[in-house]
C-alpha cells in the first residue's frame, strides 16, 4: 500500500510532444472537499484507501497541488459528432496529469476532468458540474462491477466555485483512470489534417503501449484494428445485454481499448424499450438503445477510414465484416446465461426476441425480470412474473417454450440454478432516479447517499441486507428524467 506521494510516474504520452498534446496547468476550484472515492479504483494505484481522507488528497484532485513528476497535458483529437465531422475537439476541460505504474507493472492514465480551460475549450468554461461528475463516478464503478469494460473513477472533489449551465451550479472534478485515453478521434485528427508522419507516430505508440502482441503479426496495424473491432463488438454486446445506453456515441467518445468512455446522458433501461433514447438532445434517436449496435459499426468504419494510409481498403472492409457476427455471438452467449441456459440451441435467438417483444409491449422492468427468473424454479418464476405482462396469452406461450427449453437441459438443482443466474443478473443497477436522489442530496451538501449508492452498486449481484429499496422498480417520475449533453 502506498501513500499519495509515493506514486511512480512514467509519462509516455506526454513524451510524444507538442503535436499530440499541450502543456496546461489545472485551474483550482475553491474550497475543495471529498465527495466520494472508490477504494477499488485506489487499489489500482496501490493506494491505501485511508489516503482519500487526507487533506492532500482533495488538494491533488482539485488542481491545488501537483506531483513534481506529473506533466499535465491537454490531448488533441477530433471526431464525428452525430454523424458529422468536427475538426476542432480535444481535451477542452480535462487534463492527462500523467501516467502512473503500479506494482503489477500496469500503467494507469490519471485524467482530471473539469480542470479548467485549455486550447481546446472552444466556447466552454473548462468545468464539470457536480451532477455530471457524480453520474460519471457512479456509472464507471457500477459498470466495472457488472464486468463491463470501462474507464474507472478514483474520486469526485466538490467545490464552491460557481458554474453556469441552465442554472447556477457548482464545479467539481473527477479523477478518471484508464490504461489509455486514446480515442478513435485521435486517429481521425491526424488523418484529416493530413499529417501521416505524426499519425504513424501515434499508431506506433499505441501499438507498442497497448497492443504489443500485434507487433509480431505480419501487418501490425491490421492486427491492431482487428482487435479494436473485436473489443468493441464485445463491449457493445455487454451494453445491450445489460440495458446500458451510452447516449453520445460520437467517435471522440470511443476508446481504442474498447472500454466504455466519456459518460454523459447515459442510462440503464428501467422498462425494456428497444427504442429508448437517453439523450434529451438526440432528436433523431441516432444513439437510441437498439441503434448502438449499428452505430458501433459506423464508428469503426470512421476509424477504418482514418487508417487507410496504413491498411488496404480491402483488408479494412473484411475486418469490419467481423463486427456484427462477433457482436451476435457475444450477445447471444450473455443472454443465454441471463436466461439460465447452459447449452446452445438453434432457436435460442428466436426465444430471446420473442421475450423482448413481450417485455417491450408490456413495459416490463428489464433487470428485475432476469433476476426474478432465477429466484425460483422455472415454473414458479414464470407463474409469478406473469403478472407483469399485459399480453397474458402471449407470455403464457413464451413461458411454455422456456420451461420446455430449460427441461431439455436436464433437471438442474434449483439452488445451483439460482446461484448461477444471480451471478450474471444484477439485483442493483444504476437507475437514473437513484443517481438523481444522490445528486440532489450532494447538491445540498450531504454526500452520504452518493457513498451508499456507490457501495451498493459495487456489489450488484449480492443481496445486501437493508438495501431493498435500491432494488425496487423506479417511481413513475424516475422514468422520465430529462438528461442532456450539458454537463
Ligand atoms: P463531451 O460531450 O463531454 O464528450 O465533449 C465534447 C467536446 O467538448 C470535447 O472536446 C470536450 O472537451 C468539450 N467540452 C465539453 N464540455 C466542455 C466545457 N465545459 N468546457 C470546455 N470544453 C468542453
Ligand atoms: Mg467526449
Amino acid at each position: 500500500m502506498k501513500a499519495l506521494d509515493e506514486l511512480t510516474f512514467d509519462n509516455r504520452f506526454a513524451r510524444l510532444g507538442d503535436a499530440f498534446s499541450t502543456h496546461v496547468l489545472p485551474e483550482p476550484i475553491a474550497a475543495p472537499r471529498l465527495v466520494v472515492a472508490s477504494p477499488a479504483a485506489m487499489a489500482l494505484l496501490d493506494l491505501d484507501p485511508a489516503e482519500a481522507h487526507t487533506p492532500v488528497f482533495a488538494e491533488l484532485f482539485s488542481g491545488h497541488k501537483l506531483w513534481a513528476e506529473a506533466e499535465p497535458r491537454a490531448m488533441v483529437y477530433s471526431g464525428h459528432q452525430f454523424g458529422f465531422y468536427n475538426p476542432q475537439l480535444g481535451d477542452g476541460r480535462g487534463l492527462l496529469l500523467g501516467e502512473v505504474y503500479n506494482e503489477a507493472g500496469e500503467h494507469w492514465d490519471l485524467h482530471l476532468k473539469g480542470a479548467g480551460q485549455t486550447p481546446y475549450s472552444r466556447m466552454g468554461d473548462g468545468r464539470a458540474v457536480l451532477r455530471s461528475s457524480i453520474r460519471e463516478f457512479l456509472a464507471s464503478e457500477a459498470l466495472h462491477a457488472l464486468n463491463i469494460p470501462t474507464t474507472r473513477a478514483l474520486c469526485v472533489i466538490g467545490s464552491d466555485t460557481p458554474v453556469w449551465r441552465e442554472k447556477q451550479e457548482r464545479a467539481a472534478m473527477l479523477l478518471r483512470l484508464a490504461p489509455s485515453h486514446v480515442r478513435f478521434g485521435h486517429f481521425e485528427f491526424f488523418y484529416y489534417t493530413k499529417r501521416p508522419e505524426q499519425q504513424k507516430e501515434l499508431g506506433d505508440h499505441v501499438l507498442a503501449m497497448h497492443f504489443p502482441h500485434c507487433l509480431e503479426q505480419p501487418e501490425p496495424y491490421l492486427a491492431m484494428f482487428r482487435e479494436i473491432v473485436e473489443r468493441n463488438a464485445e463491449l457493445i454486446a455487454k451494453w445491450q445485454a445489460y440495458g446500458f445506453c451510452h447516449g453520445v456515441m460520437n467517435t471522440d467518445n470511443m476508446s481504442i481499448l474498447g472500454i466504455t468512455f466519456d459518460f454523459g446522458p447515459f442510462a440503464f433501461l428501467d422498462d425494456f424499450d428497444a427504442h429508448f433514447i437517453c439523450n434529451h438532445s438526440d432528436d433523431q434517436g441516432r444513439y437510441s438503445f437498439s441503434n448502438q449496435v449499428p452505430i458501433g459499426q459506423w464508428n469503426l468504419s470512421a476509424l477504418a477510414q482514418a487508417l487507410t494510409p496504413f491498411i488496404s481498403v480491402e483488408a479494412l472492409r473484411e475486418t469490419l465484416g467481423l463486427y456484427l457476427p462477433l457482436f451476435q455471438a457475444h450477445y447471444l452467449d450473455l443472454m443465454r446465461r441471463r436466461l439460465g441456459l447452459t447449452t446452445a440451441e438453434d432457436d435460442d435467438q428466436k426465444l430471446l426476441e420473442h421475450l423482448l417483444q413481450l417485455m417491450q409491449n408490456s413495459g416490463v422492468d428489464y433487470s428485475l425480470f432476469f433476476r426474478r427468473l432465477g429466484d425460483e424454479s422455472p415454473e414458479r418464476a414464470i407463474a409469478r412474473l406473469r403478472d407483469d405482462f399485459v399480453d397474458l396469452k402471449g407470455f403464457d406461450a413464451w413461458g411454455e417454450l422456456y420451461i420446455a427449453r430449460v427441461a431439455r437441459e436436464g433437471v438442474a438443482d434449483q439452488e445451483q440454478r439460482r446461484k448461477r443466474m444471480h451471478a450474471v443478473n444484477p439485483l442493483y443497477i444504476l437507475r437514473n432516479y437513484l443517481a438523481q436522489n444522490a445528486i440532489d442530496a450532494a447538491e445540498s451538501g450531504d454526500y452520504s447517499e452518493v457513498r451508499r449508492l456507490h457501495a451498493v452498486l459495487s456489489n450488484p449481484f449480492e443481496e445486501q441486507p437493508g438495501m431493498e429499496r435500491y432494488a425496487e422498480r423506479p417511481p413513475e417520475w424516475g422514468k422520465h428524467l430529462e438528461i442532456s449533453c450539458s454537463s
